[in-house]
């Protein structure tokens, strides 16, 4: 079996395949901090309804299986995440020792980038009208 074919994004929409809710958005809207669930749960309607009035994105972080070539972020030649890749080259650290995290096993940013991705990752938000402005750069598919 190819991992890498199963690999999960960790910034994903709920609906995604295989979604998982992995961590609870606090912090403030300007410095938002994931925590980490010990376990990943199922995604539900209750769970997304939680959210009202913001989006389930804004609140909770998700993850969804890697969709490679159906993402914008996804590198085909170099079977690279550049939105990973980009987070840990614009984002600052923001915890030194690795968040317990319940997706690491199958993460693709941990695949990819290894603990320099678990050090800013914290900090990501799906959806997020603040937010850091590295983040934000980083999500975009037009900033190299
Ligand atoms: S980058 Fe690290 S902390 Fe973030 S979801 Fe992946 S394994 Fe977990």
């Amino acid at each position: 079996m190819d991992r890498k074919t199963h690999l999960m994004c960790p910034s994903a929409e709920p609906d995604g395949a295989g979604a998982t809710l992995f961590g609870v958005v606090l912090g403030t809207p300007e410095r938002p901090e994931t925590a980490y669930l010990e376990e990943a749960r199922p995604v539900t309607a209750e769970l997304l309804a939680l959210a009202d009035p913001v989006a389930p994105t804004e609140m909770f972080r998700f993850a969804a299986r890697c969709i490679r070539t159906g993402c914008a972020h996804y590198d085909d030649a170099r079977d690279t995440c550049r939105f990973g890749e980009k987070t840990v080259r614009l984002a600052p650290v923001v915890v030194h020792q690795l968040p317990r995290c319940a997706i690491r096993s199958s993460c693709r940013w941990w695949y990819q980038e290894g603990a320099a991705a678990c050090q800013r990752c914290p900090q990501v938000v799906r959806t997020c009208a603040a937010g850091s402005t590295e983040v934000g750069r980083a999500a975009d598919p037009r900033v190299a």
